[in-house]
């Protein structure tokens, strides 16, 4: 069995236990959805530019029964979700908190957009770890909304993906009340296995790009530092204000279409840092997607280095961890790192030599014990397809 089948199982296996545990039901179905890494294209999915995650083989499963009445109860494995109950037509903005707001704030999208959801009982369990930077909120909401649309009698289809897309996002928008500009919700319902995939955020265009990792003898280390920094509260939506400020005063509706010259324009400097770190991240993509098509994936460590130098630099969205769990990578023979997510915590992402996974992981933990820094977690990832009905 791959390790693909024996992740994908497990989390299904708990989630239809929690479905009978707390709900006393047995599932109609299980369906799941991935969790994923952005190799390249950092804090440009709300400002019109291309970004290239892939979705990861770590999951949430859900596992639904439809109930005959309008009722919806949902239950996560995790410790520290709440079971929440609600009825069907007040699933919306200030009813859901907390992580049911992820979950029926879907549901609520999905009958915004004319999807005829059914009362369900639904229980969740994922191993992509939460609040890490590996996206498990849009994992949640993509299993959630792919099932629903199922019940609903939806038949699969690219453009019923793009509509669930679309809810899961109004989900985190508008009853978490998270900035998320689409990326995580594109790529849990749109990738392909074994690919990347390219989005053009603008439009929600996606065009998969084969990365050939393993081809090569290379593979992808995630090292989740483990420190979410308070002062990251409010910090995401300050850079999303900066970013329309300056595209404002260029008098461009996307920042991502300012050219260097637009950047020097600029005159406040904290404006002008952060318009080129969006333009000068677009290009890094552009860049990447060229060197992969061109079978050249082994060449793409130093965009990821010069990344993370701009999110640290002009965007000002690291830490001091990320910093060092970089350093010490590259020093430990990484081809590239850079931090990856939001920010002030969460992960980052190495390009190693897939015999060079020992050493890297043993220098991140080694550096941060050294600087009396909490000691990282890393796993190397693969490419897993995207939301699915598992059985
Ligand atoms: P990330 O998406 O990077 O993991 P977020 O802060 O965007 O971080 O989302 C994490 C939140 O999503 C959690 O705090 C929780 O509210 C919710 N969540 C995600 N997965 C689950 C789950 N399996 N069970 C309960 N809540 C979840
Ligand atoms: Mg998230």
């Amino acid at each position: 069995m791959s390790p693909l089948d024996v992740g994908t199982h497990e989390q299904a296996d708990r989630a239809v236990a929690e479905l009978r545990s707390t709900w006393g039901a047995e599932p109609d179905g299980v369906w799941t959805a991935p969790g994923r890494v952005n190799l390249i294209g950092e804090h440009v999915d709300y400002n019109g530019g291309r970004c290239l995650p892939m979705a990861l083989t770590r999951i949430t499963a859900a596992a639904v029964r439809r109930r005959d009445d309008d009722l919806v109860r949902l239950s996560s494995t995790d410790p520290d979700a709440a079971p929440f109950e609600g009825r069907l037509d007040d699933l919306g903005p200030g009813s859901a908190t907390g992580w049911a707001g992820y979950a029926a704030g879907t549901l609520w999208a999905l009958q915004q957009a004319g999807i005829d959801v059914p009362g369900m009982d639904l229980s969740v369990s994922s191993d992509v770890p939460l609040g890490a930077g590996l996206s498990s909120s849009a994992s949640l909401e993509a299993a959630v909304a792919i099932a629903a649309a199922e019940l609903a009698g939806r038949a699969d289809s690219v453009e019923l993906r793009h509509l669930l897309v679309q809810a899961a996002i109004r989900a985190e928008n508008e009853v978490v009340g998270a900035g998320t500009g689409g990326m995580d919700q594109t790529v849990a319902l749109l990738a392909e296995e074994g690919s990347a995939l390219l989005i053009h955020t603008r439009d929600f265009r996606t065009e998969p790009v084969q990365l050939g990792l393993a081809e090569a003898g290379l593979e992808l280390m995630v090292i989740d530092t483990r420190v979410k920094h308070t002062l990251a509260d409010g910090q995401y939506a300050q850079r999303r204000a900066d970013c329309d400020e300056a595209a404002r005063q260029l008098g461009l509706e996307w920042l991502s279409d300012a050219t260097a010259a637009d950047v020097d324009r600029l005159t406040d400097p904290r404006l002008q840092a952060r318009a080129r770190h969006v333009v000068s991240e677009n290009e890094r993509v552009d860049t990447v997607v060229e060197l992969v098509r061109a079978g050249r994936v082994a060449e793409i460590g130093p965009m990821l280095d010069a990344s993370h130098a701009s999110l640290r630099d002009d965007y000002e969205v690291s830490a001091v961890e990320l910093d060092v769990v970089v350093e010490a990578a590259r020093s430990a023979g990484a081809l590239g790192a850079r931090m990856v997510g939001g920010g002030f915590g969460g992960s980052a992402i190495a390009l190693i030599r897939s015999t060079g996974a020992a050493a890297v992981g043993e220098a991140v933990v080694a550096a941060c014990r050294e600087r009396g820094l909490t000691e990282p977690v890393t796993l190397t990832v693969t490419s897993g397809p995207s939301a699915r009905r598992l059985s």
